[in-house]
């Protein structure tokens, strides 16, 4: 009845059973590196499309040695960690497919450090009776970011909805509509506000939004002020917004509180280093705004997280917050954010020892010799190819200053024999994988984001894969 061809019983009955396998010599190696679950599992998914190519008269290999070499790769890739590192040689600096920020060996010292043992995390050493998990990062979140109080959560979308919820719940928060953006993914300003409990109030047009707006809609209903920082685009042409300063003046004179969704969260001056300005989290504080939230693994270069700084009695109040706890952190990412606070008292130390910032201000000089480092090394694997080291231009990413392009250095290869996005993809699959970019049929290589020891690493991927098969 079946249209498929007639099966073929002598073959069927030519495959080994699956004891047969976990008895052989390969079997007994199975066993004695990976769990029996897992080698049942890998032999009986090899014979079953064996047996499902045989149905089909599709199958070729039918030698037992087939079969083992299938075994043996399935156990492999089920044992490969499905998270696992990658190069990025994108440039992107703060790349959120790639995990945003990287952390510096200090802070990953300190989280091997706690994480290994018990540690004080709700414990106070001098009283010896339970302590607080906040208390280990306030001081140094005070000093850094000049508030009065401060608080992390898992990350910066939990941080504006754990405040809206908990300054605005039932009440209506007014926003301009120039500011109801989306962060990528489903971070979208309306939605959080219906998520958090509270009603939006939207003021202005797309492009202009003034003060009397905000003042206008002002009720006895009206819980907060929201500013939203356009962290991911930039509005230009015949446009205005509001500045957090006259936003703040007003919600004191009507006694609404004020919150700044700053989003990428720079705790450092930019200017210096020669990228348009990018208001800082210091800055912010100072205009005496009620609450800040900006994410931990932008360009503060920290672990995940969701930092909110500000007034006393509102970082008391959101502490308090049943929803507080469902978006607490961990142990790992404190001991990650305090180192990472430790460097920011010397400015000039964080930009040298937080990987974000060292990237992101790297002197065109010191990639380009990186860039020259990687290109040597692929052409001696592949002499006689188009390899060469080109300027090109870099983005921070992560939704982090949106329209700045840091001239960079980069490594283009042409190769006879393959096509760029063969090569592409034959070094995205590779290991280590490696995610570059393609432009004009030819592979880029951005040496902002690549790290030195990589680079050997980086230039035998590519000129393997730039071997005939
Ligand atoms: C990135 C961003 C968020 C979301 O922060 P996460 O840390 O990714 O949760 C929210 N608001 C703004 C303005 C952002 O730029």
């Amino acid at each position: 009845m079946s249209a498929r061809p007639r099966t073929s019983p002598p073959l069927l009955a030519s495959l080994p059973a699956v004891d047969e396998l976990l008895k052989s010599n390969a079997g007994a190696r199975w066993l004695a590196q990976y769990p029996r679950t897992l080698v049942l599992k890998a032999i009986r998914d090899v014979l079953a499309s064996r047996r499902a190519k045989i149905l089909e008269g599709t199958a070729t290999d039918l030698a037992i040695d087939g079969l083992t070499a299938a075994v043996s790769l399935s156990l492999e890739q089920l044992s490969t960690f499905s998270l696992r590192p990658v190069v990025n040689a994108t440039g992107i600096v703060v790349h959120t497919n790639l995990g945003r920020a990287i952390l510096s060996d200090a802070m990953l010292a300190n989280v091997v450090t706690v994480g290994r043992g018990y540690s004080t995390l709700e414990y106070d050493l001098s009283k010896g009776r339970r302590g607080k998990r906040h208390a280990h990062v306030k001081g140094l979140l005070r000093e850094i970011t000049g508030a009065e109080d401060a608080v992390i959560v898992n990350n910066n979308a939990a941080a504006v909805l754990l405040c809206l919820n908990t300054l605005a719940r039932g009440r209506k928060v007014v926003v301009s509509r120039g500011e109801l953006v989306e962060i990528g993914g489903s971070f979208r300003i309306p939605d959080v506000m219906a998520a958090g409990g509270v009603r939006l109030h939207e003021v202005g047009t797309t492009n202009k939004t003034h003060l009397h707006d905000y003042a206008n809609a002002i009720d006895s209903e009206t819980g907060l002020l929201l500013k939203v920082h356009q962290s991911n685009y930039r509005l230009i042409g015949f446009s205005a917004e509001v500045h957090i300063r006259d936003l703040v003046e007003l919600g004191r004179s009507l006694e609404i509180p004020v919150m700044f969704d700053l989003g990428s969260g720079c705790l450092i001056d930019l200017r210096p280093y020669g990228i348009t300005h990018e208001p800082t989290v210091q800055e912010i504080v100072k205009t005496g705004v009620d609450i800040v939230t900006f994410s931990g693994d932008k360009l503060l270069g920290g672990p995940q997280g969701g930092i909110i700084a500000g007034k006393r009695c509102y970082i008391e109040q959101i502490q308090k917050n049943p929803l507080a706890r469902a978006v607490r952190v961990d142990k790992l990412t404190l001991a990650a954010f305090e180192s990472a606070f430790m460097e920011y008292r010397d400015p000039a130390r964080a930009v040298a020892t937080i990987p974000v910032l060292s990237m992101l201000l790297a002197p065109l000089e010191d990639i380009r010799r990186r860039a020259r480092r990687l290109a040597g090394a692929i052409r001696r694997g592949m002499p006689g190819e188009a390899i060469d080291v080109i300027q090109d231009t870099s983005m921070a990413g992560g939704g982090s200053l949106p329209g700045v392009e840091l001239p960079t250095a980069a490594v283009r290869v042409r190769a006879s024999q393959i096509s760029a996005a063969e090569l592409e993809e034959r070094i995205r699959k590779g290991s280590p994988a490696v995610i570059a970019r393609i432009r004009d049929a030819a592979l880029i290589l951005d040496a902002r984001t690549i790290r030195d020891y990589e680079v050997p690493a980086v230039a035998a991927a590519v000129v393997a894969a730039c071997r005939p098969a």
